[in-house]
């Protein structure tokens, strides 16, 4: 069935009520039968829940929609998109083991990679937007994972998932591509080789900035030792987050639709603003890795990125000057969302390292949201104007 189909149908068996909508299953635990329903169960020869930390209705509606959406084998959720990079990672690997990863990576990823996993002698190579050609050479025998983010927070970089899993398929290396920018409507990497997607649930999926969820779909035999592994160390998805996860997914297509429709829009206004420089949306014919969006994307995204003129001053000028849109950190909500990276997310960065993930003093994020877009493109331009 076509994808619109499957995140609306892809449901619970009804139970004796009849219920049309899933309903919340809130149950930590489940009983059985008799000690030999109990036996099957533990030794997992019979397929069912048995304690919530494990699986429940909810979490897993919610898993097998998105893996369904992702053309994934597996699947598991968790409490947070975090939780499920960690996790992931943590269940896959091994003390010595290696991980290449492009630069641009979420702030907490970058953290899990520099300040965690050398705890546990596990180390990482980075690689540019602009350095995917050198990626083989940093190829060490005890690498394991090549890992990345397209596109990418918040300089709205393209990578090139077709050559990612060339690569990784030449060197046996697992794949992880965190999807959560373009979620599984826009882009599925697995198509283009990777092993497993990760997603943060919190920004488009739930796309209405009410609960923190994750989830990582892929390979079955992957699937199961980060499922053995979560299931134990216990950052399982709530079953409430997940019915409003599951929900949201139904109409994951045409806010998407409509998301990218405004950002195209108002990437297309900020590209006529004379204090608005460098503006980056994927589906702009001015943007460097244009060629590459229009392979493995859909459509661009809800995410701009542009520089104002006059760095860092003028970005916090620009903030303030500000009316509709909403001061915040997070993405992906019905509310337009306006960020200026250097001053907040990325303050604790020295500015060189600012420069090497591409956060120049005056670069501003953009989430577009579902506002009518005239309305997010006024508020943009008076704010413009003030500076
Ligand atoms: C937000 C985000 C995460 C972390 O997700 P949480 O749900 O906040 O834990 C990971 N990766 C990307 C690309 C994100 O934007």
């Amino acid at each position: 069935m076509h994808f619109e189909t499957e995140a609306i149908r892809t449901q619970n068996e009804r139970t004796q009520f009849q219920e049309h909508s899933t309903p919340l299953y809130l149950t930590s635990s489940y009983v059985f039968d008799d000690a030999e329903d109990m036996r099957a169960s533990f030794s997992e020869e019979k397929e069912r829940n048995i304690y919530s930390r494990f699986t429940n209705p909810n979490t897993s509606e919610f898993t097998e929609k998105i893996a369904k959406m992702e053309g994934a084998e597996a699947g598991f959720s968790f409490a947070t998109g975090m939780s499920a990079v960690f996790s992931s990672l943590a269940a896959l690997l091994d003390s010595g083991d290696h991980i290449i990863s492009a630069r641009s990576v979420f702030g907490s990823t970058h953290s899990l990679f520099t300040k965690y996993f050398p705890k546990w002698n596990i180390s990482h190579s980075y690689f540019g937007v602009n350095e995917v050609d050198k990626i083989e050479d940093l190829i060490k025998p005890e690498t394991k994972i090549i890992f990345a983010e397209t596109p990418t927070n918040p300089g709205v970089d393209i990578l090139d998932l077709e050559l990612l899993g060339k690569i990784a398929k030449k060197h046996n290396l697992i794949l992880i591509i965190d999807n959560c920018f373009a979620t599984p409507w826009l882009q599925n990497p697995i198509k283009f080789g990777a092993h497993l997607v990760i997603h943060s649930a919190t920004k488009l999926i739930d796309g209405q900035g009410r609960v923190l969820g994750g989830v990582t779909v892929g390979k079955a035999d992957l699937i199961r030792e980060i499922y053995l592994f979560s299931r134990n160390t216990g950052p399982a998805l709530s079953p409430f987050n997940a019915w409003v996860l599951s929900k949201s997914l139904e109409t994951l297509s045409v806010r998407l639709d409509k998301h990218c429709e405004n950002a195209e829009k108002v990437a297309q206004f900020l590209e006529t603003e004379a204090n608005a420089e460098n503006v980056k949306y994927p589906f702009l014919k001015s943007h460097p890795q244009y060629e590459i969006a229009k392979k493995q994307m859909k459509k661009g995204g809800n995410i701009v990125s542009f520089e104002i003129k006059g760095g860092i001053e003028a970005g916090r000028k620009f903030i303030d000057a500000i009316k509709l849109c909403s001061r915040s950190a997070n993405l992906g909500d019905t509310r337009s969302i306006v960020t200026h990276p250097a001053s907040t997310t990325h303050s604790k960065l020295s500015e060189e390292d600012r420069l090497e993930v591409g956060i120049k003093p005056g670069l501003v994020r953009v989430s577009v949201g579902l506002e009518h877009v005239d309305d997010v493109i006024e508020d943009l331009k008076q704010a413009l104007n003030s500076i």
